[in-house]
Protein backbone atom coordinates (compact mmCIF):
# COMPACT_ATOMS: atom_id res chain seq x y z
CA UNK A 1 0.00 0.00 0.00
CA UNK A 2 1.19 3.44 -1.16
CA UNK A 3 1.53 5.88 2.40
CA UNK A 4 0.10 9.13 1.29
CA UNK A 5 1.01 12.76 2.47
CA UNK A 6 -2.44 13.84 2.78
CA UNK A 7 -5.62 12.32 3.41
CA UNK A 8 -8.44 15.02 3.27
CA UNK A 9 -11.67 13.64 5.10
CA UNK A 10 -14.89 15.51 3.72
CA UNK A 11 -15.97 17.66 0.77
CA UNK A 12 -17.78 20.91 1.75
CA UNK A 13 -16.34 24.02 0.89
CA UNK A 14 -13.03 23.04 3.41
CA UNK A 15 -12.42 20.40 2.28
CA UNK A 16 -12.10 20.85 -1.52
CA UNK A 17 -10.66 24.07 -0.85
CA UNK A 18 -8.11 22.02 0.98
CA UNK A 19 -7.41 19.61 -1.93
CA UNK A 20 -7.01 22.21 -4.05
CA UNK A 21 -4.02 24.03 -2.37
CA UNK A 22 -2.90 20.43 -1.44
CA UNK A 23 -3.12 19.54 -5.27
CA UNK A 24 -1.55 22.76 -6.22
CA UNK A 25 1.46 21.96 -4.01
CA UNK A 26 1.76 18.41 -6.07
CA UNK A 27 1.07 16.50 -2.86
CA UNK A 28 -1.90 14.08 -4.65
CA UNK A 29 -3.68 14.36 -2.15
CA UNK A 30 -6.56 11.83 -1.79
CA UNK A 31 -10.20 13.32 -0.70
CA UNK A 32 -12.68 10.95 0.57
CA UNK A 33 -15.47 12.47 -0.33
CA UNK A 34 -18.33 10.84 1.04
CA UNK A 35 -21.84 9.35 -0.13
CA UNK A 36 -23.68 12.67 -0.78
CA UNK A 37 -20.20 14.85 -1.50
CA UNK A 38 -20.76 18.02 -1.65
CA UNK A 39 -21.97 19.03 2.15
CA UNK A 40 -24.47 21.33 2.95
CA UNK A 41 -24.70 23.34 -0.15
CA UNK A 42 -25.41 21.04 -2.12
CA UNK A 43 -29.09 21.33 -0.31
CA UNK A 44 -29.44 25.27 -0.47
CA UNK A 45 -30.88 27.21 -4.06
CA UNK A 46 -29.23 29.94 -4.69
CA UNK A 47 -26.12 31.26 -2.77
CA UNK A 48 -25.09 35.16 -2.74
CA UNK A 49 -22.56 35.76 -0.11
CA UNK A 50 -20.21 34.12 -1.71
CA UNK A 51 -17.71 36.75 -3.16
CA UNK A 52 -17.30 36.42 -6.78
CA UNK A 53 -20.28 36.19 -7.89
CA UNK A 54 -22.71 38.95 -8.12
CA UNK A 55 -25.25 37.51 -9.35
CA UNK A 56 -25.45 34.59 -7.03
CA UNK A 57 -24.42 30.65 -7.53
CA UNK A 58 -26.29 27.57 -6.94
CA UNK A 59 -24.97 26.02 -4.01
CA UNK A 60 -24.73 22.41 -6.03
CA UNK A 61 -23.18 24.36 -8.51
CA UNK A 62 -20.73 26.11 -6.88
CA UNK A 63 -19.55 22.46 -4.80
CA UNK A 64 -19.01 20.94 -8.07
CA UNK A 65 -16.95 23.94 -9.38
CA UNK A 66 -14.57 23.54 -6.23
CA UNK A 67 -14.64 19.63 -6.76
CA UNK A 68 -13.75 20.18 -10.78
CA UNK A 69 -10.78 22.64 -9.64
CA UNK A 70 -9.52 20.34 -6.95
CA UNK A 71 -9.70 17.58 -9.35
CA UNK A 72 -7.85 19.78 -12.63
CA UNK A 73 -4.91 19.85 -10.01
CA UNK A 74 -5.12 16.28 -9.78
CA UNK A 75 -6.55 15.37 -6.33
CA UNK A 76 -8.17 12.04 -6.27
CA UNK A 77 -11.19 11.41 -4.90
CA UNK A 78 -13.48 8.71 -3.58
CA UNK A 79 -17.24 8.78 -3.07
CA UNK A 80 -17.56 6.75 -0.34
CA UNK A 81 -17.84 7.49 3.61
CA UNK A 82 -14.94 6.96 6.05
CA UNK A 83 -15.93 4.02 8.30
CA UNK A 84 -12.80 4.11 10.55
CA UNK A 85 -9.43 5.69 11.77
CA UNK A 86 -6.55 5.16 14.31
CA UNK A 87 -4.67 8.16 14.94
CA UNK A 88 -2.73 6.44 17.45
CA UNK A 89 0.27 6.05 14.94
CA UNK A 90 2.53 7.00 12.17
CA UNK A 91 1.16 6.90 9.42
CA UNK A 92 -2.46 7.62 10.03
CA UNK A 93 -4.69 4.68 8.99
CA UNK A 94 -8.42 5.59 7.72
CA UNK A 95 -10.57 2.87 6.49
CA UNK A 96 -13.60 3.13 3.55
CA UNK A 97 -15.37 -0.09 4.91
CA UNK A 98 -12.56 -2.67 4.01
CA UNK A 99 -9.80 -0.55 2.26
CA UNK A 100 -7.15 0.85 4.54
CA UNK A 101 -5.53 4.11 3.20
CA UNK A 102 -2.51 5.21 4.86
CA UNK A 103 -1.46 9.13 5.51
CA UNK A 104 1.50 10.99 7.09
CA UNK A 105 -1.18 14.07 7.32
CA UNK A 106 -5.17 14.46 7.71
CA UNK A 107 -7.39 17.10 7.10
CA UNK A 108 -10.53 16.92 8.57
CA UNK A 109 -13.32 18.66 6.81
CA UNK A 110 -16.36 16.75 7.66
CA UNK A 111 -18.70 19.48 8.39
CA UNK A 112 -21.70 19.58 10.27
CA UNK A 113 -25.23 19.14 9.76
CA UNK A 114 -28.47 21.21 11.39
CA UNK A 115 -30.23 19.09 13.74
CA UNK A 116 -34.07 19.12 12.52
CA UNK A 117 -37.58 18.92 14.44
CA UNK A 118 -38.38 15.41 12.66
CA UNK A 119 -42.18 17.12 12.09
CA UNK A 120 -43.75 16.39 9.12
CA UNK A 121 -43.84 18.94 6.13
CA UNK A 122 -39.83 19.87 7.50
CA UNK A 123 -37.95 17.60 4.39
CA UNK A 124 -40.79 18.63 2.07
CA UNK A 125 -40.55 22.38 1.95
CA UNK A 126 -36.68 22.36 2.63
CA UNK A 127 -35.33 25.35 0.43
CA UNK A 128 -39.00 26.25 -0.14
CA UNK A 129 -39.97 27.87 2.69
CA UNK A 130 -38.13 25.63 5.47
CA UNK A 131 -34.41 26.88 6.04
CA UNK A 132 -31.24 26.36 8.97
CA UNK A 133 -29.83 29.79 7.56
CA UNK A 134 -30.79 33.07 7.71
CA UNK A 135 -27.62 34.59 6.26
CA UNK A 136 -28.16 32.70 3.22
CA UNK A 137 -31.93 32.55 3.00
CA UNK A 138 -32.94 35.75 4.43
CA UNK A 139 -33.33 38.37 1.38
CA UNK A 140 -35.87 35.84 0.31
CA UNK A 141 -38.22 36.79 2.63
CA UNK A 142 -38.31 40.38 2.49
CA UNK A 143 -41.57 42.06 3.88
CA UNK A 144 -42.92 38.24 4.70
CA UNK A 145 -43.82 36.45 8.09
CA UNK A 146 -41.46 34.32 9.17
CA UNK A 147 -41.10 32.23 12.58
CA UNK A 148 -37.83 30.93 14.38
CA UNK A 149 -38.04 27.28 16.36
CA UNK A 150 -35.46 27.26 19.00
CA UNK A 151 -34.58 29.65 21.72
CA UNK A 152 -30.49 29.42 21.66
CA UNK A 153 -27.82 31.50 19.82
CA UNK A 154 -28.45 30.19 16.77
CA UNK A 155 -32.26 31.39 17.14
CA UNK A 156 -31.54 34.93 18.29
CA UNK A 157 -29.10 35.40 15.74
CA UNK A 158 -31.31 34.40 13.05
CA UNK A 159 -34.10 36.59 14.09
CA UNK A 160 -32.13 39.21 14.43
CA UNK A 161 -30.64 38.41 10.77
CA UNK A 162 -34.17 38.12 9.71
CA UNK A 163 -35.99 41.85 10.77
CA UNK A 164 -33.50 43.46 8.40
CA UNK A 165 -35.91 41.68 5.74
CA UNK A 166 -38.53 39.80 7.36
CA UNK A 167 -41.83 42.36 8.05
CA UNK A 168 -42.34 40.26 11.45
CA UNK A 169 -40.20 37.54 13.01
CA UNK A 170 -41.94 35.32 15.63
CA UNK A 171 -39.81 33.34 17.34
CA UNK A 172 -41.91 29.88 18.41
CA UNK A 173 -39.61 28.30 21.40
CA UNK A 174 -40.50 24.99 23.30
CA UNK A 175 -40.33 26.72 26.93
CA UNK A 176 -40.86 29.89 28.60
CA UNK A 177 -37.26 31.05 28.67
CA UNK A 178 -34.32 31.40 26.09
CA UNK A 179 -31.30 29.63 26.80
CA UNK A 180 -29.53 32.21 24.48
CA UNK A 181 -26.65 34.16 26.20
CA UNK A 182 -28.00 37.15 27.51
CA UNK A 183 -26.79 39.72 25.33
CA UNK A 184 -28.65 38.28 22.58
CA UNK A 185 -31.38 37.90 24.03
CA UNK A 186 -31.73 41.60 25.24
CA UNK A 187 -30.91 42.40 21.55
CA UNK A 188 -34.64 40.30 20.46
CA UNK A 189 -36.10 41.84 22.95
CA UNK A 190 -35.64 45.46 21.91
CA UNK A 191 -36.29 44.77 18.26
CA UNK A 192 -39.68 45.98 17.93
CA UNK A 193 -40.18 43.06 15.20
CA UNK A 194 -39.12 40.16 17.12
CA UNK A 195 -42.49 38.60 19.39
CA UNK A 196 -42.26 35.20 21.06
CA UNK A 197 -44.54 32.51 21.44
CA UNK A 198 -43.90 30.65 24.42
CA UNK A 199 -44.04 27.51 25.56
CA UNK A 200 -44.98 26.07 22.12
CA UNK A 201 -43.66 23.48 19.63
CA UNK A 202 -44.20 23.58 15.83
CA UNK A 203 -46.04 20.25 15.12
CA UNK A 204 -46.59 20.44 11.33
CA UNK A 205 -45.23 22.37 8.57
CA UNK A 206 -47.98 23.26 5.85
CA UNK A 207 -48.02 24.38 2.29
CA UNK A 208 -48.84 23.87 -1.19
CA UNK A 209 -45.58 24.77 -3.39
CA UNK A 210 -44.33 26.65 -0.71
CA UNK A 211 -44.75 26.62 3.11
CA UNK A 212 -47.86 28.96 4.21
CA UNK A 213 -48.05 28.44 7.82
CA UNK A 214 -47.96 25.96 10.49
CA UNK A 215 -49.41 24.02 13.24
CA UNK A 216 -48.34 25.00 16.23
CA UNK A 217 -48.74 23.02 20.00
CA UNK A 218 -49.46 24.90 23.15
CA UNK A 219 -48.08 23.00 25.59
CA UNK A 220 -49.27 25.03 28.67
CA UNK A 221 -53.00 23.99 27.20
CA UNK A 222 -52.69 21.49 24.33
CA UNK A 223 -54.21 23.86 21.99
CA UNK A 224 -53.16 23.25 17.96
CA UNK A 225 -53.83 25.75 16.08
CA UNK A 226 -52.69 26.96 12.68
CA UNK A 227 -50.30 29.67 12.53
CA UNK A 228 -49.58 31.80 8.91
CA UNK A 229 -46.50 32.13 8.05
CA UNK A 230 -44.22 32.25 4.53
CA UNK A 231 -40.81 30.56 6.16
CA UNK A 232 -39.65 28.47 8.77
CA UNK A 233 -36.57 29.13 10.25
CA UNK A 234 -35.09 25.42 12.03
CA UNK A 235 -32.36 26.81 14.92
CA UNK A 236 -32.52 24.41 17.41
CA UNK A 237 -28.85 23.35 16.97
CA UNK A 238 -26.15 21.45 15.29
CA UNK A 239 -24.02 18.62 15.44
CA UNK A 240 -20.98 18.38 14.43
CA UNK A 241 -19.93 15.29 11.88
CA UNK A 242 -16.92 13.94 14.56
CA UNK A 243 -18.43 10.56 15.44
CA UNK A 244 -15.86 8.78 13.84
CA UNK A 245 -13.30 10.61 15.67
CA UNK A 246 -14.29 10.10 19.24
CA UNK A 247 -11.86 8.59 21.25
CA UNK A 248 -9.10 9.38 18.79
CA UNK A 249 -9.01 13.73 19.07
CA UNK A 250 -10.16 16.14 21.76
CA UNK A 251 -13.40 17.64 21.25
CA UNK A 252 -15.83 19.48 23.07
CA UNK A 253 -18.87 18.56 25.26
CA UNK A 254 -20.68 18.82 22.21
CA UNK A 255 -18.55 16.91 19.60
CA UNK A 256 -16.41 19.62 17.75
CA UNK A 257 -12.90 19.09 17.44
CA UNK A 258 -10.83 21.42 19.55
CA UNK A 259 -8.67 23.13 17.56
CA UNK A 260 -5.30 24.82 19.19
CA UNK A 261 -3.25 27.58 16.92
CA UNK A 262 -5.67 27.98 13.78
CA UNK A 263 -6.04 24.48 12.39
CA UNK A 264 -3.86 22.49 14.47
CA UNK A 265 -5.80 19.43 16.52
CA UNK A 266 -4.33 17.88 20.10
CA UNK A 267 -2.23 15.22 17.50
CA UNK A 268 0.53 16.22 15.60
CA UNK A 269 -0.24 16.34 11.42
CA UNK A 270 -4.02 16.22 11.91
CA UNK A 271 -5.51 19.29 11.17
CA UNK A 272 -9.18 20.54 10.93
CA UNK A 273 -11.37 23.02 9.02
CA UNK A 274 -14.69 24.35 8.88
CA UNK A 275 -17.91 23.39 10.89
CA UNK A 276 -16.19 20.21 12.64
CA UNK A 277 -14.42 22.40 14.78
CA UNK A 278 -16.11 26.15 14.20
CA UNK A 279 -19.74 26.59 15.71
CA UNK A 280 -19.68 30.41 15.57
CA UNK A 281 -18.96 31.06 11.73
CA UNK A 282 -20.44 28.42 9.99
CA UNK A 283 -20.60 29.86 6.59
CA UNK A 284 -19.45 28.39 3.15
CA UNK A 285 -16.67 31.46 2.67
CA UNK A 286 -15.40 30.78 6.14
CA UNK A 287 -14.76 27.06 5.59
CA UNK A 288 -13.05 27.53 2.10
CA UNK A 289 -10.95 29.82 4.51
CA UNK A 290 -10.12 27.47 6.91
CA UNK A 291 -9.71 24.54 4.56
CA UNK A 292 -6.95 26.86 2.69
CA UNK A 293 -5.53 27.14 6.34
CA UNK A 294 -5.46 23.67 7.00
CA UNK A 295 -4.15 22.66 3.55
CA UNK A 296 -0.90 25.18 4.43
CA UNK A 297 -0.43 24.03 7.45
CA UNK A 298 -0.44 20.48 6.25
CA UNK A 299 2.01 21.02 3.40
CA UNK A 300 4.33 22.75 6.07
CA UNK A 301 4.06 19.80 8.07
CA UNK A 302 4.61 16.89 5.03
CA UNK A 303 8.27 19.96 4.45
CA UNK A 304 9.41 19.63 7.47
CA UNK A 305 9.03 15.80 7.53
CA UNK A 306 10.79 15.55 4.45
CA UNK A 307 13.99 18.28 5.42
CA UNK A 308 13.82 15.65 8.65
CA UNK A 309 14.33 12.92 6.70
CA UNK A 310 11.22 11.14 7.46
CA UNK A 311 9.87 10.88 4.42
CA UNK A 312 10.60 10.77 0.68
CA UNK A 313 9.87 13.75 -1.15
P1 LIG B 1 -28.28 25.33 21.54
O1 LIG B 1 -27.62 26.31 22.43
O2 LIG B 1 -28.16 23.88 21.79
O3 LIG B 1 -29.82 25.74 21.52
C1 LIG B 1 -30.79 24.96 20.85
C2 LIG B 1 -32.17 25.54 21.14
O4 LIG B 1 -33.12 24.79 20.41
C3 LIG B 1 -32.56 25.47 22.63
O5 LIG B 1 -33.28 26.62 22.99
C4 LIG B 1 -33.44 24.21 22.67
O6 LIG B 1 -34.47 24.30 23.61
C5 LIG B 1 -34.07 24.22 21.30
N1 LIG B 1 -34.37 22.87 20.85
C6 LIG B 1 -33.52 21.81 20.77
N2 LIG B 1 -34.15 20.74 20.27
C7 LIG B 1 -35.42 21.12 20.01
C8 LIG B 1 -36.57 20.47 19.50
N3 LIG B 1 -36.52 19.20 19.11
N4 LIG B 1 -37.71 21.17 19.40
C9 LIG B 1 -37.78 22.47 19.77
N5 LIG B 1 -36.73 23.15 20.27
C10 LIG B 1 -35.57 22.48 20.39
O7 LIG B 1 -27.81 25.50 19.99
P2 LIG B 1 -27.29 26.80 19.23
O8 LIG B 1 -28.15 27.95 19.52
O9 LIG B 1 -27.10 26.39 17.80
O10 LIG B 1 -25.86 27.05 19.87
C11 LIG B 1 -24.85 26.03 19.83
C12 LIG B 1 -23.59 26.55 20.48
O11 LIG B 1 -23.03 27.58 19.67
C13 LIG B 1 -23.84 27.18 21.85
O12 LIG B 1 -22.75 26.91 22.68
C14 LIG B 1 -23.93 28.66 21.55
O13 LIG B 1 -23.60 29.48 22.65
C15 LIG B 1 -22.94 28.78 20.41
N6 LIG B 1 -23.29 29.92 19.54
C16 LIG B 1 -22.78 31.13 19.87
C17 LIG B 1 -23.11 32.24 19.11
C18 LIG B 1 -22.55 33.56 19.50
O14 LIG B 1 -21.86 33.62 20.50
N7 LIG B 1 -22.82 34.61 18.77
C19 LIG B 1 -23.96 32.11 18.01
C20 LIG B 1 -24.48 30.86 17.70
C21 LIG B 1 -24.13 29.77 18.48
P3 LIG B 1 -34.18 24.27 25.19
O15 LIG B 1 -33.67 25.62 25.52
O16 LIG B 1 -35.53 23.99 25.79
O17 LIG B 1 -33.20 23.16 25.41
Amino acid sequence: MVTRKIIIIGSGPAGYTAAIYASRALLNPLLIAGYKPGGQLMLTTLVENFPGFPDGILGPELMMNMRAQAERFGTEIIDKDVTKVDFSQRPFKVWVEDELYEAWSIIIATGAKPRFLGVKGEQEFLGRGVSTCAPCDAPFFKDMEVIVVGGGDSAMEEALTLTKYAKNVTVVHRRDQLRASKILQERAFKNPKIKFIWSTVVEEIVGDKKVTGVKLRDLKTNQVYFYRCDGVFIAIGYEPNTEIFKGQLEMDEKGYIKVYDQTKTNIEGIFVAGEAADYKYRQAITAAGDGCKAALDAIKYIEDLIAKGIIKD
